[in-house]
């Protein structure tokens, strides 16, 4: 008999989990969240520590996850961040365990997170200047981000990827400054096609910086050379950036212009515990509910299978009749 698996109905397998921790976050970046911030999920309604970690033990010992990334959210910002951690490194098999964070404040905790178990971290910068770091983000925290990822290179949770999103008219021309300043430290920089998910519904087609838009820049500075790895199930289409030592490689993730829905494989559970079956889904299955009921193992993971074995076969952004979802990124993890 094989073992139950995360399936869809399109033949997808779901391996890699993104929990979301919380979703409040100490960024106000532009393309999230307003400067107000947003009403926070009620205390009550989020998932303990304990319920963390047993939905993760259940994704990964009965439903076949491997992989499992922390997100928000800004997943920093909640205090039992390192013991959750722990407890899924415990897990046999033990999983791969990042953290998707803007790295405030990780450098008071980049030793601990790699003593707790955690392997690596995506760190998220949008530009090198610290006054439109301000503009974008409405905090002056640069400096902080910066000394969080020298603090998670020299604790050794590397590879480090740094994500950014490029905001036409800010920091559009920030391309190649900032795969230099990533080849320079040895991070992989990777750009983020900007998504219809922010919480003001203000996201427009004409405004994003496009895949294509991306790699003419960085083409007019840089040789890029066809990557020969596997892409798989990463979101992220990878280039090699020729003439560096050690193939470092450079990645655009084109949620928009080049779905790459046909080889998800994502699962994310919210911080209230909601699985999604993909970012832009519009229905979510309860597992908190069914956790707090009494809910055994057995039936957690079938709700889980059942909620994924709907997943649609693509997010359906570029269609007439997309709907942007009703949480924004901060609140489903991105
Ligand atoms: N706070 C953490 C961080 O900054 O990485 C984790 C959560 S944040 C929502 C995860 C990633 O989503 C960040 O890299 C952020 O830039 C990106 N993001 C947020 N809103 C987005 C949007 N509308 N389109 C594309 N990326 C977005």
């Amino acid at each position: 008999m094989t073992s139950p698996t995360l399936a869809d109905r399109y033949g997808r397998v779901a391996t890699d989990l993104r929990v979301s921790l919380t979703d409040r976050c100490n960024l106000r970046c532009a393309y999230c969240m307003p400067p107000e911030g947003l009403p926070w999920l009620p205390t009550p309604d989020v998932l303990s520590d304990e319920e963390v970690g047993r939905l993760i033990e259940i994704a990964v010992t009965r439903l076949g996850v491997t992989e499992v990334r922390f997100t928000g959210g800004e997943p920093l910002l909640r205090p039992g961040l390192a013991d959750i951690v722990a407890r899924a490194a415990a897990l046999s098999p033990r999983p791969s365990l990042s953290l998707t964070t803007n790295a405030i404040g990780l450098d008071r905790r980049a030793a601990e997170l790699r003593a707790a178990g955690l392997d690596r971290v995506n760190v998220s910068l949008d530009t090198l200047s610290p006054e439109r770091f301000a503009q974008i983000t409405h905090r002056k925290r640069h400096a902080d981000v910066i000394a969080g990822l020298v603090a998670a290179a020299e604790a050794g949770l590397g590879p480090i990827k740094i994500n950014s999103v490029l905001i036409r008219g800010i920091n559009d021309d920030e391309a190649v400054p900032l795969l230099r300043f990533a080849l320079e430290h040895g991070y992989q920089q990777r750009f983020i096609e900007q998504m219809p998910l922010d919480a003001g519904h203000i996201w427009s087609r004409s405004q994003m910086v496009t895949a294509d838009e991306i790699l003419a820049s960085l083409e007019g500075a840089f040789t890029l050379l066809a990557d020969p790895d596997e892409r798989g199930g990463a979101p992220a289409e990878t280039w090699l950036v020729a003439g560096y030592p050690g193939t470092p490689k450079v990645g655009v993730i084109a949620s928009v212009t080049r779905p790459f829905c046909r080889d998800c494989d994502r699962t994310r559970l919210t911080a209230d515990g909601q699985v999604r079956n993909c970012l832009f889904a519009r229905e979510e299955s309860d597992l908190r509910a069914l956790l707090r009921g009494g809910g055994s193992d057995e039936e957690l993971a079938a709700r889980w299978q059942a909620a994924m074995w709907g997943k649609l076969p693509g997010h359906g952004i570029n269609e007439p009749a997309f709907l942007q979802p009703s949480r924004p990124m901060s609140a489903i993890g991105g």
